[in-house]
């Protein structure tokens, strides 16, 4: 039997699924933009066959090894490595061999349909991963990666992708995008500017990264405007190797919109090492304001990815580092926190912003709102903890009544884990192709509207608002 049914996300009733089919059938073949993402950008750059199973689904997958952790898994015996370098599991089978036993627990998790579309359509099987069969799938996963249908480029193709953006930090060469573009492969994957790492004091390193800043691009980061020099110089470079957007993965959407002495001041304190948690607040603030003004010369769309509790768990931060899946969503405010920013750019017309959250509760009090008023501002999809089934159906109810469809801007996969892809894009066309259908049903919306929402939303809005 296969792991996957035709009409899986479909709405239950005949009539409903019908349509849904239907509206799907006509959306499910376009090419795959995706704007945002975390994949490397050296797998296209030097196309080398993918390690194993275990490298390609278990070791850079958060969503995976959080699940595993929380039933007492230990992150050693999956083969994260520790900041210190004591010696974890490294043999890969083994690892495997534990997430096939423990396959279960991501019954009814996205994960679970991610992966077992990965299994079906790209390495064919059609039998649940269990403890019986993981050596079986194992040995077939790693005969694949070896040939050349399964290196990362061909797999690109293979996967029908139009554009494929990664996320690099401004203290990064991009070496890997330029050797892609050398190359010659007509593959689209470009970059996107994350500059976190410089504009957060409370980033790990962050004096150290001004040091590098200045080194890169020869502008003294020490002075308030030399430092906004690099990091205008930066967002060209970035622009250049072809990124369209930027990136803020800040606590919150706090906005700050200080004279310039007042940041001038302000810069000062946070690159003494000894500001307080109030002044980094606001030095974050404030840099989301300066980016936005820098955007309005440069063209890059803003991003905003608030809400995260990152490195929650001290004890697992302390051994493997970030991104070990103990982020946690906070509570998140938008109306308070953006007005500095909007006040200043809210009506600028070459402006776009496109706002994420990990708080649910925001979508109809404060972002449908929010987006269905302010020129600038666009609602990214259903992010992260809410990147499944029900969490894009809660974002379509909450929010397109106040913010219609026409300011949202599509999907976004925002992963890591490339073989994934396909799986994410066709979960949101499926659930969309389904919410369409049950609007259509209850005469909210024509079908002949629903046929052309359907190919925007998996298509059409996202190039637009990436300016793709
Ligand atoms: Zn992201």
């Amino acid at each position: 039997m296969p792991l996957l049914h035709d009409d899986r996300l479909f709405p239950a009733h005949p009539d409903t699924r019908a349509l849904a089919r239907s509206l799907y059938r006509s959306v499910r073949d376009l090419p795959i933009v995706s704007p945002h993402g975390h994949t490397d950008p050296a797998w296209f750059a030097l196309n080398e066959a993918f390690e194993s199973a275990t490298a390609l689904f278990i070791t850079p997958d958060h969503y995976v090894f959080r699940m595993l952790y929380s039933q007492g898994i230990p992150l050693e015996s999956l083969g994260v490595p520790t900041v210190d370098g004591t010696p974890v599991e490294t043999d890969a089978r083994r690892i495997w061999r534990t997430f096939a036993a423990h396959y279960h627990l991501f019954r009814a998790t996205p994960s679970r349909t991610w992966l077992d579309h990965v299994f079906q359509e790209v390495f064919g099987f059609e039998e649940r991963l269990c403890s019986t069969n993981a050596d079986a799938y194992f040995d077939r996963i790693g005969e694949a990666l070896a040939r050349p249908e399964f290196r990362p480029r061909a797999l690109f193709e293979r996967f029908n992708i139009e554009v494929l953006a990664t996320t690099e930090s401004p203290l990064d060469d991009l070496r890997h995008h330029r050797a892609i573009r050398d190359s010659g492969w007509p593959g689209r994957v470009i970059t996107a500017f994350r500059p976190d790492p410089v504009v957060d004091p409370d980033y790990e390193g962050f004096a150290g990264n001004l040091g590098a800043l200045a080194e890169l691009t020869g502008r003294d980061t020490s002075d308030w405007f030399g430092y906004l020099a690099a990091l205008r110089e930066r967002r060209a470079f970035f622009g250049a190797m072809g990124a369209t957007s930027t990136d803020h993965g800040h606590p919150t959407a706090a906005t700050r919109d200080f004279s310039d002495r007042e940041a001038e001041r302000l810069f000062r304190r946070v690159r003494s090492g000894e500001c307080s948690a109030r002044e980094a607040e606001d030095f974050r603030g404030q840099m989301l304001t300066e980016m936005a003004k820098m955007s309005l010369d440069d063209g890059l769309v803003m991003q905003i990815h608030p809400g995260a509790f990152r490195n929650h768990n001290a004890r697992v931060f302390g051994r493997f580092g970030r991104d070990k899946g103990a982020d946690i969503p906070m509570r998140t405010g938008y109306v308070d926190e953006l007005k500095p920013l909007l006040d200043r750019f809210g009506n600028e017309a070459g402006l776009s912003i496109i706002l994420f959250t990990l708080d649910e509760t925001a979508y109809s009090r404060e972002l449908a709102p929010l987006a269905g008023h302010y020129p600038v501002l666009k609602l990214g999809p259903a992010w992260w903890f809410h990147d499944s089934p029900e969490g894009m159906r809660r974002f379509r109810r909450q929010v397109t009544e106040t913010a219609g469809f026409y300011n949202t801007v599509g999907f976004n996969d925002d992963t890591r884990a490339f073989l994934s892809i396909p799986a994410r894009h066709d979960v949101a066309r499926r659930i969309d192709c389904g919410m369409l259908a049950e609007w259509v049903v209850e005469h909210l919306l024509e079908e002949d509207e629903a046929f052309e929402l359907a190919e925007q939303l998996a298509y059409g809005f996202v190039k637009q608002a990436y300016r793709l």
